[in-house]
């Protein structure tokens, strides 16, 4: 079995509100894979719907592994003091404490504080603690570097990607789309209820179109361009420059980033 993973015709409705309307895709053991959306697409619901948390209409959910769930930030109460939460936890999961990564989370750190002073980098470092504890196989998080700044986000990515390496699963909403370029290994684009895209981000880049961008650096200025055709445009771009004068520092070309990508698959099922 190489699915963690499948989801088949997956329903919900709030009232009359269709929120996922029929959802099928899969994620394979050992992959980080990010849910995209708009605001309202339907990410929380459908993860909530795997994790077990929300009732579903319709369709099949099968899960093949156990599974371990970052809070939301405010689940727990404002003056538990951060290994109150893990003993709890531990207790509550029958399972021992690992105090090793604990301390790799920084727990240590924050010990003597209650939840309430925490910041939300610590926060989260210790909702992913608590998610650890049953020692999952598949990881959710739901926007799990939201808030948080430089450090703290390259911090829980090198954490998530330790995760990774020793072979758990890790699903993941977010909007922060270089974020998810730099760390997921496939995607799924949620809109109007709809998977309209699930695969990896070179993939989309294919799927969106043969499209480059060209950027050039004279010593006026920054120009950048979009083609489909990198010779002409640079030979006759170049031409151009040589004619006039012009002294070109730098020249760079590339297939357009992931948020660009994901902005025109909104665009296009939109029309
Ligand atoms: P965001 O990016 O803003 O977090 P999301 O993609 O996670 O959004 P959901 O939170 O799943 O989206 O919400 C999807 C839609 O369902 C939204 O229109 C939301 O208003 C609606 N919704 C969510 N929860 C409920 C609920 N309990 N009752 C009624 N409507 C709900």
């Amino acid at each position: 079995m190489h699915n963690a993973i499948q989801v088949h015709g997956l329903k919900k409705s709030y009232g009359s509100h269709i929120v996922l309307n029929g959802l099928d895709f899969q994620i394979k053991k050992g992959e980080i894979f990010a849910l995209l959306g708009v605001n309202g697409a339907g990410k929380t619901t459908s993860l909530e719907c795997i994790e077990g948390l929300r009732k579903y209409d319709s369709g099949a959910i099968i899960i093949n592994g156990k599974m371990g769930i970052q809070l939301q930030s405010s689940s727990l109460p404002a003056h538990i003091k951060p290994m109150e939460a893990v003993r709890l936890f531990a207790k509550w999961n029958r399972e021992k404490i690992d105090y090793t990564l604990l301390n790799a989370l920084g727990m240590k750190e924050i010990e003597k504080k209650q939840y309430i002073q925490l910041s939300t980098g610590q926060k989260r470092r210790l909702h992913l603690a608590l998610a650890l504890i049953n020692n999952p196989d598949i990881i959710f998080l739901d926007e799990p570097t939201a808030g948080l700044d430089v450090e703290g986000r390259l911090s829980l990515h090198k954490q998530i990607r330790k995760l990774k390496s020793i072979g758990k699963t890790i699903v993941l909403a977010s909007h922060d789309m270089a974020e998810v370029e730099t760390l997921c290994d496939r995607i799924a684009i949620l809109n109007q209820g709809n998977i309209v895209f699930c695969g990896t981000a070179s993939e989309l880049t294919d799927k969106v179109g043969k499209k480059y961008f060209i950027h050039i650096k004279t010593q006026q200025e920054n120009i950048a361009f979009e083609t489909d055709n990198i010779e002409d445009t640079l030979i006759s771009l170049l031409s151009d420059f040589k004619q006039k004068e012009i002294h070109v520092l730098d020249i760079k070309v590339d297939r357009g980033t992931l948020e660009q990508h994901f902005m025109e698959i909104a665009r296009r099922e939109a029309e």
